[in-house]
């Protein structure tokens, strides 16, 4: 356990770390890849990230800024090929922030006081996160249609738990960016761990996307949607699914399954 001179020193390194992460999130918001709300949000995770260490900080901006870019590529073709189905574009709310930086945030928290394998559930709740964003984003760009996870038949793009070839080698490389990421940065070895668990994690996430993961549908257009208003303005209607089981909660349960997959690996 460090002493209370070690906490004090984490803690004005956190300090230090939320005004960094001000600047990028105030940057972010200016470019319009996250919200007002979602800046906030990432100030938190931001000095939450550095009260771990500065690596851990380059860590999150690295993952922060793959998943932007990532996310930007051909965007004007992959809002074409999913004509609003996607539940939120553009910029992440705070809602989204905490989906998928929160699990990586509470770790971080864990890493300075030496609780067990809290490096290795961090960077696993990041690779998964990332894992599931570039399956999304390779997925729409240049996969072909998708199949549903569950019994395989076609799903229109774009759709939670729909899969691709292509979008499950997007899956596979942002598990393994963020597992190499955390090599070079020092902030963990365990190349292999990682990958796998932010793989699995992107995995609980296309079942969950597939099963439970509520279904909305626009009477106006007649076309499913994940959004609760249509971007026609119509309110859309519950077609499946639990209500409450929205695409933030299965990211928040798809980066926790990685940094529980991570902790348990690493522990063995
Ligand atoms: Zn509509």
């Amino acid at each position: 356990m460090p002493d209370a001179h070690m906490v004090r020193m984490f803690v004005e390194r956190g300090a230090l770390g939320a005004i960094a992460a001000a600047g990028i999130a105030v940057a972010a918001w200016r470019v319009g890849a996250l919200s007002r709300s979602g800046a906030a949000a990432a100030v938190v995770v931001g000095a939450a990230a550095t009260f771990a260490g500065w690596n851990w900080g380059a860590l999150l901006i690295i993952y922060f800024l793959a998943g932007t870019i990532v996310s930007r590529i051909g965007r004007s073709r992959k809002e074409r090929r999913t004509g609003g189905v996607v539940a939120k574009g553009g910029a992440r709310d705070a809602t989204q922030v905490v989906a998928n930086g929160g699990v990586f945030a509470a770790c971080a928290l864990c890493i300075p006081f030496g609780i067990a394998h809290a490096g290795a559930a961090a960077v696993g709740a990041l690779a998964a996160s990332l894992a599931d964003t570039f399956a999304t984003e390779i997925g729409t760009l240049l996969g072909g249609i998708p199949r549903s996870v569950r019994g395989l038949r076609r799903v229109p793009v774009g759709t939670s738990g729909g899969i691709s070839g292509a979008g499950t080698l997007g899956m596979v490389a942002g598990a393994a960016f963020v597992g190499g990421a955390a090599i070079l940065l020092g902030v963990s070895a365990l190349f292999a761990i990682v990958t796998l668990a932010g793989m699995v994690g992107a995995m609980v996430d296309s079942l969950l996307g597939a099963t439970v993961q509520e279904r909305r549908w626009c009477p106006t257009c007649e076309r499913a949607s994940e959004r609760r208003i249509h971007t026609c303005g119509t309110a859309t209607l519950l077609a499946g699914g639990r209500e409450w089981m929205n695409n933030d909660t299965v990211n928040f349960l798809a980066t926790f399954t990685g940094a529980g997959v991570a902790a348990v690996l690493a522990t063995i």
